[in-house]
């Protein structure tokens, strides 16, 4: 069989960026591949959020180094690629930074290509770049030098004499960024001054660098070694020495941000952790995501699907969250394909996110009270001269606080409740957030329902000293201290804008 007829069901190799740390930093390429990929195999650099992304179904092999755990050896690796793409697989090689930097992607590339794998490269950010820019180091000035080199600390154990050639980094000077061997740097600090490299040459050393732990301390060659050992400075890390590391005294940005540091959990759904995580991420804070909760459609489908149907013969429809909203609208346009059909029931929605979700829909929001919380929809029902003889729909989810449905009925209305969604516990882990929250801890937790609470205290997950808790709202807040904690941040607005800012006023940003 010719090699090119065998090749049509065999799969791809793509060997991917995944960027220096930051989610941000990642290529739409590489988040494409991922949300489609059979196979992941990931190092221990490329942040395990984006493992989020991935189907549910796909399969995810860990092949970096970490502390008590087995690695892969790069041969096996490579056989690995090549097995999985030969059964037909998409497999997506995921690799810190970009992969042909100092990453060993090349010999990955060489193995696949000697096996007749196909494959393709997507470059990624490396942090031979990004990890300087993030601690204010502009790798090239205009007034301060023309050329950069990127060299590694670390070589082939098997070299027999070092290839890196000091003598030539000395004359060149310039910016020079090391990757890896910053456990070598008394060596390499020492060989660089004995080949003529000056006593005063600024460097800048920068562990975990884009992410919300990142790490800077600057020296000079003569200095840097004791300062890093006084500071207990460990990998990974890149070292930038040159004399742009002067300019970071002016353009500092990444560790002024607000909540620099800081190290929260988010713990709703992923599909709607999205808009707090990022938000928090952008003022500076280390976000783990750990869902505790996710949305899956109602036990009874169709008994909610015949009241949708029959929306347009209501007065009012009320929706309590955003998430019932879109399971309304998922089945209305399966049913109907003009948004008219809705008659003229009028809509009523609680809290701004849900008000917004409706808006999304080209809808208008008849009654949007206030306040985030039932009782409020109930005060401002009774303003628009009461229910009295209405047909109100309340799409909400199963096993949701009943107090609406009853106070309006109370007021004379006839209620019924379509069931639009569940909300069920989440126990798959698949971006390793249970155990970095475990080993790693964190500064505050976030909840933004009482199910939130609920579901994170039975993962029954150890609680990091001197964590502190953030709460939506007092109906969140009250399910804490039921259940035994103190609320040491509740917002004054009920949902995610109201919260962070409460998050930023604790913390005194
Ligand atoms: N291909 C990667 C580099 C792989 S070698 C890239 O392009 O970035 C691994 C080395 O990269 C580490 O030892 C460290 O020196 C550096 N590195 C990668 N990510 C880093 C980060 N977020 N912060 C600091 N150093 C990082």
């Amino acid at each position: 069989m010719s090699r090119s007829k065998s090749r049509s069901n065999e799969g791809k190799c793509f060997l991917v960026g995944a960027g220096p740390g930051d989610l941000g930093l990642v290529t739409l390429r590489a988040k494409e591949l991922l949300e489609r990929a059979d196979v992941i195999v990931y190092d221990a650099l490329a942040n395990p959020e984006m493992l989020g992304w991935v189907r549910v179904d796909a399969e995810i092999i860990f092949a970096g180094k970490r502390a008590g755990e087995q690695t892969l050896s790069q041969d096996e690796i490579n056989a690995l690629l090549i097995e999985k793409s030969r059964i037909g697989k998409n497999v997506v090689r995921l690799k810190g930074g970009d992969p042909f930097v100092f990453g060993r992607g090349g010999e990955e590339a060489e193995a696949l290509a000697a096996a007749g794998i196909d494959f393709e490269i997507v470059p990624g950010i490396t942090s031979a770049i990004a990890v300087p820019a993030y601690a204010g180091i502009p790798v090239t000035h205009r007034d301060q030098n023309s050329h950069v080199t990127f060299f590694t600390g670390h070589e082939d154990p098997a070299k027999s004499e070092s290839a890196i050639d000091f003598d030539a980094l000395a004359k060149l000077g310039g910016t020079q960024v090391m990757l890896m061997g910053v456990d070598r740097l008394a060596a390499i600090t020492r060989e660089m001054l004995v080949h003529g490299s000056r006593k005063n040459l600024p460097v800048a050393l920068v562990r975990l660098g884009t992410q919300g732990h990142q790490k800077t301390i600057v020296g000079t060659l003569e200095n840097i070694t004791e300062r890093a050992s006084a500071a207990g400075f460990e990998a990974p890390a890149v070292a930038i020495f040159g004399d742009v590391v002067s300019l970071r005294k002016d353009l500092n940005w990444f560790e002024k941000r607000p909540l620099f540091g800081k190290r929260i959990v988010v713990t709703r759904t992923r599909k709607q952790a999205s808009g707090l995580s990022s938000q928090l991420r952008a003022l500076g804070a280390d976000v783990i995501q750990l869902p505790t909760i996710r949305i899956e459609p109602p036990s009874d489908l169709r008994e909610f699907a015949e009241l949708v149907q029959d929306a347009h013969s209501y007065d009012w429809i009320v929706f309590t969250s955003p998430n019932g909203v879109d399971a309304f609208f998922e089945i209305f346009f399966k049913l109907y394909d003009d948004a008219r059909e809705i008659g003229a029931a009028k809509i009523a929605a609680i809290g701004p996110a849900t008000a917004q979700q409706v808006k999304d829909f080209r809808l208008h929001v008849d009654l949007q009270p206030e306040e985030f919380v039932a009782e409020a929809v109930v005060k401002e029902f009774e303003k628009t001269g009461g229910v009295e003889n209405l047909r109100i729909l309340i799409a909400r989810a199963e096993k949701a606080r009943d107090l609406l449905p009853k106070r309006l009925s109370g007021m004379g209305a006839i209620v019924d409740e379509a069931f639009a969604y569940q909300t069920v516990p989440e126990t798959r882990d698949v971006t390793g957030a249970h155990r970095r929250f475990s080993t790693e801890g964190a500064d505050l937790i976030t909840f933004t329902s009482s199910s939130t609470v609920e579901n994170f205290l039975d993962l029954k997950l150890p609680w990091p000293a001197g964590m502190k808790v953030a709460s939506i709202g007092p109906i969140t807040s009250a399910t804490l201290r039921e259940r035994g904690l103190s609320v040491d941040v509740e917002a004054k607005r009920h949902d995610v804008v109201g919260l962070i800012e409460a998050i930023r006023k604790f913390y005194g940003a």
